[in-house]
């Protein structure tokens, strides 16, 4: 076919192949090297064209596996790798995936088989990649703000509600118990009166991480309201959770919090509620332990009812 191009268009295309960023190369039916640009030849790691020409894929793949130079190939076992990629490599007239490299840029690489040769293209994607990472990491800081409270770096109510259902179905589908607590600082008024709203915010922070202390790491902890937390305890059963929250209590109440200097003794009321049957949603099993917190309350407060 390329007979049929003149001279000069053979000479352009050469030249475009040499002067171009993308790496270009053909290999044979012996699936060498018969072709490659200069930039081809750089991301394999070597320095000129003339030292990778005539080299097989395996070579070229070795080469930079074993120079940790060039293209990133990320195993313990290159003879099982290169397997894998030689099953791959020629199993469809064309196919495009992305590699990486040790420097850190970004190729999409584009196959095209024909006859028996392999005209392999690759783009440097780099920018764009960084783009796209840049884009996911944006996302997940999004996520994170949208499932966080901001004063004590636990989760929100609205969060609460969507992780907690979730665990709830779980537990339910497997047959586990599951309880829940909701903690509400006592006269949490009188603390911002007395000491300010500045200490205030500190107590809540110190309170989320003394509670955070007592928790298993599985518990889904979450602040719902000012001064109000709300924990799912899965697979707990009302003696479990009675343990946890007696815990839970006396890890507030046995120390003042020692805010700038100034201690300020804190206490907290626990409503808690252990599922029975699978009848009971979230919101029903929420409605029920915060009646038990009301009667905790009312009740004298610093205690736990069930
Ligand atoms: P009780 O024992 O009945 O729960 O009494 P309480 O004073 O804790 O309850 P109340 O609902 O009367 O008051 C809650 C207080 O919590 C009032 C509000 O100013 C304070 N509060 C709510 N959110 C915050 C916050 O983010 N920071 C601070 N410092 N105070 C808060
Ligand atoms: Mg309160
Ligand atoms: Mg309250």
């Amino acid at each position: 076919m390329i007979n049929s191009l003149s001279q000069e268009l053979q000479y352009i295309l050469l030249q475009a192949l040499n002067k171009t960023d993308d790496s270009i190369a053909i290999f044979d039916q012996y699936d060498e090297i018969a072709y490659c640009n200069l930039s081809f030849a750089n991301l394999f790691g070597f320095e000129t064209v003339d030292m990778i020409v005539g080299k097989s894929f395996s070579q070229i793949i070795s080469n930079s596996y074993y120079n940790k130079t060039g293209v990133n190939i990320e195993t313990n076992d290159i003879e099982a790798w290169l397997h894998t990629a030689n099953m791959k490599r020629r199993s469809t007239s064309h196919r495009s995936f992305e590699i990486d490299t040790k420097d850190g840029s970004w190729f999409l690489i584009t196959e095209q088989l024909v006859d028996e040769y392999l005209f392999l293209y690759a783009t440097n994607i780099t920018a764009s990649k960084i783009q796209q990472f840049e884009l996911l990491k944006t996302q997940k800081q999004l996520a994170s703000l949208a499932a966080t409270d901001s004063l004590t770096g636990i989760y929100n109510r609205r969060h609460f509600y969507l992780v907690a259902n979730n665990e709830l179905i779980r537990c339910q589908r497997k047959n586990l118990s599951a309880s829940i607590m909701i903690l509400d600082i006592d006269h949490f008024k009188l603390v911002n009166d007395n000491y300010g709203h500045s200490c205030g915010d500190n107590v809540l922070k110190s309170f989320t991480d003394r509670i955070n202390k007592e928790l298993r790491s599985y518990d889904i902890f979450a602040r719902i309201g000012g001064e109000e937390f709300a924990v799912l305890l899965p697979d707990a059963n009302k003696e479990n959770a009675l343990d946890i929250a007696e815990r839970c209590r006396k890890a507030i109440s046995d120390s003042p919090f020692i805010i700038d200097g100034v201690n300020v003794a804190v206490t907290t009321s626990i409503g808690m509620y252990t599922y029975e049957s699978d009848a009971d949603g979230l919101e029903q099993i929420m409605k029920l332990a915060d009646k038990n917190l009301y009667i905790a309350k009312v009740s004298g407060r610093n205690k736990i009812c069930s």
